[in-house]
């Protein structure tokens, strides 16, 4: 496996831009979002067993999940949030280290929204939390979405606090900078992980 450090930060703080910047540096980049959507693509076996278990209600007239009518079922119910969980969690973690595997470059960057909401920090090398103060983290994402500042705080007040994630930190990005600063950042960054990794690489 190739030397992992997990990118995290609340909605609206920065993790894409930041890592389209190390991207654009040629580090290898794991989306767990992505990856989360993957595994209940048409034809997944997670589909099929959410099909058989909760029945219509949670596939579209396409074939492709609900997914409304799955957060129906999780919200109202504990015990089917646990099975769902446990039939994706596995999941997601096994096609999260296939495509670690099949990284090329010295180190990888994995993004991880809720990496502080599901206790995965212990999964990659380091962490990399993308800190703004909160107004900023609300009117950017306010401006990003299209949403007022209601919906926006709805969804702060629904992830991990900023306290939480600054104290699983190995590393943080001011993203309350100008863009140029955050790319030097990255760009510093981008050294220090690559020198890690290849020290890793000889233990
Ligand atoms: P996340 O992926 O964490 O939700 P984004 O990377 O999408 O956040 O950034 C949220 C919004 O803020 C986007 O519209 C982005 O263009 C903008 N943004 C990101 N970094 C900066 C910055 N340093 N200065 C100004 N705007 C920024």
């Amino acid at each position: 496996m190739p030397y992992t450090v997990a990118l995290t930060g609340g909605i609206g703080s920065g993790k894409s831009t930041v890592a389209n910047a190390f991207a654009r540096l040629g580090v290898d980049i794991i989306d767990a979002d992505i990856i989360a959507r993957q595994v209940v693509e048409p034809g997944q076996p997670a589909l099929l067993a959410l099909h058989k278990r909760f029945g219509d209600d949670v596939l579209l007239p396409n074939g492709a999940l609900n997914r409304a009518g799955l957060r129906h079922i999780i919200f109202s119910s504990a015990e089917e949030k646990n099975w769902v969980n446990n039939l994706l969690h596995p999941l997601i973690h096994a096609e999260t280290q296939r495509q670690l595997a099949l990284a090329h470059s010295a180190w990888c960057l994995w993004v991880v929204p809720l990496l502080v909401e599901n206790g995965l920090q212990r999964l990659a090398d380091r962490v990399l939390v993308v800190d703004v103060d909160r107004e900023t983290q609300l009117i950017r994402t306010m401006a990003r979405d299209s949403i007022s500042r209601e919906q926006a705080e709805n969804i702060l007040a629904a992830q991990a606090s900023r306290e939480a994630r600054l104290a699983v930190a190995d590393d943080i990005i001011d993203n309350s900078a100008s863009p140029d600063e955050v790319i030097a950042r990255v760009a510093l960054l981008n050294q220090r992980y690559s020198a890690l990794a290849t020290a890793s690489d000889r233990d």
